[in-house]
């Protein structure tokens, strides 16, 4: 689509996602489809449930179990078949009661035909997102002017094969671009997760964060002072601050087996399983949450999590609780209820909103800057900083994670695959937002011309 083309598409998708509209009960009474939902010239549409059925469209694919993918979606659907990795079929069809005759899993990582659609292949990869979450990389000619868009491709009926990259949201890793259906290969259209296309966001490495996590729990429930002196003899003010001084117990008070520390971790619905699964295997402990969240982390392929559940609260260290739980009051009358088991209980509040750059940070700097800066950054247990009201029996750590891309690793991203077209996702809902994040689309571009690297350098075979 030509620049002014695409201009008046979002200015029809604009219209289309007015806030004001209520379908009523009249025959073919539905909100319209942005453009960006339907693949061009493909009867596909991806994370579209809220407007139904949609004209054209034969396959119906959900990157991930996330509400705000799966808008609409209940047991009364009937639009037609639904594709997803087996873990968000099982997910959808326990949470939404969908009718599993519509849901087809499909495997991950092999190219699949798909049904119906005029000869395009899909290949399902893991997005490093919640679990069950994936990529979906499709390939295969344009033959049909599907959706509500007025605008049509040129390319339908032409044979020309397309390869178009859905990253639904994703933390990008070198693990996407080094995928062998993404390497080497020119997609088209990479629809992309833009949460975080913002050079304010600059969240650390999400597995360095999950170590700290794991390593500070450790430190504290063995009794360790977190705020022991550093190497210059001065205590680390981190702690100091906030343990009041009469309340301190002393290393013999810990090591008492009811001075048990209960380490309590807030999630959403699903997603930041990982991080409760490496504090678990760090204490030796098992890991208890309620019936409700038991039953969607069953949902989902994964043994080594299986294996640490138990439904005995008193017999696991580590708890899964309501994100909004961790906080002071919530936390204590909490860990109240443990009264004789757990007397402290630290909390972890895992949110990609936790950081805040330095004040002065330069928010327009070169790719060349961004990618330097964002590889030198670490983190360790030492950079979690108790949250306000913590006290010695109840302690909580805000955490910057996020199972979204950061702004660094948007940019690595864009620079270490060939791509035609970048379409935004999310945050698109107003025009300034969207020429803020093409400018820095145009800017991925113009480097990458530039530059003769094929892919920014990885730190680890999982992250840049
Ligand atoms: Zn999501």
């Amino acid at each position: 689509m030509a620049s002014h083309k695409e201009n008046e598409a979002w200015k029809e998708a604009d219209l289309a996602e007015d806030r004001s509209f209520r379908p009523t009960r009249a025959p073919g009474s539905r909100r319209k489809a942005p453009f960006y939902k339907v693949l061009q010239g493909m009867p596909i549409a991806v994370d579209a449930f809220r407007y139904g059925t949609i004209p054209g469209v034969t396959a119906y694919f959900l990157t991930h179990a996330h509400s705000d993918h799966y808008t609409n979606l209940a047991s009364n659907w009937k639009s037609g078949p639904i594709y997803c990795s087996a873990d968000t079929a099982n997910l959808i069809i326990h949470m939404l009661s969908v009718d599993s005759k519509w849901v087809h899993p499909l495997p991950m990582d092999v190219p699949t035909i798909v049904p119906d659609s005029g000869g395009v292949t899909v290949t399902l990869i893991e997005a490093n997102h919640c679990p069950g979450s994936c990529l979906f990389l499709f390939e295969g000619p344009q033959t049909v002017h599907a959706g509500d868009s007025a605008f049509k491709s040129p390319f339908v009926g032409s044979g020309k094969a397309f390869r178009y990259l859905h990253c639904g949201d994703f933390r990008a890793s070198p693990q996407h671009v080094m995928h062998p259906a993404v390497k080497g290969k020119q997609i088209d259209h990479v629809y992309l997760d833009t949460t975080y296309l913002d050079p304010k966001y600059t969240f650390p490495p999400q597995p360095l964060v999950i170590s700290a996590c794991a390593e500070l729990a450790k430190r504290i429930v063995s009794g360790e002072r977190v705020g022991a002196p550093d190497t210059n003899g001065k205590r680390n003010s981190t702690m100091d601050a906030w343990v009041i001084p009469s309340e301190r117990a002393d290393e013999t008070v810990i090591k008492q087996p009811k001075d048990r520390m209960l380490v309590v971790v807030g999630t959403y619905s699903i997603g930041k399983e990982r991080i409760v699964k490496a504090i678990a295997q760090a204490l030796k402990t098992k890991i208890y949450c309620d019936a409700h969240k038991t039953a969607i982390l069953r949902c989902q392929s994964d043994p080594e999590l299986h294996a640490l559940l138990t439904k005995d609260p008193c017999e696991a260290c580590v708890h899964v609780v309501p994100l909004s739980m961790i906080v002071s009051d919530k936390l204590k009358a909490y860990v109240q209820r443990f009264n004789g088991i757990y007397s402290r209980a630290v909390g972890f509040r895992p949110t990609g909103w936790t950081y805040t750059p330095p004040s002065g940070s330069d928010l327009s700097p070169p790719i060349s800057s961004i990618i330097s800066r964002g590889q030198s950054r670490s983190f360790t247990h030492a950079d979690l900083k108790p949250m306000q009201k913590s006290t010695f029996a109840v302690q909580m750590y805000g955490v910057p994670y996020s199972e979204h891309s950061s702004f660094f690793e948007l940019t690595c991203f864009a620079m270490s695959c060939d791509w035609v077209k970048m379409i935004a996702t999310v945050n698109v809902g107003n025009e300034r937002s969207r020429m803020k994040m093409a400018k820095w689309v145009e800017r991925w571009e113009i480097d990458k011309k530039r530059c003769k690297e094929a892919m920014v350098k990885p730190r680890a075979a999982d992250y840049w």
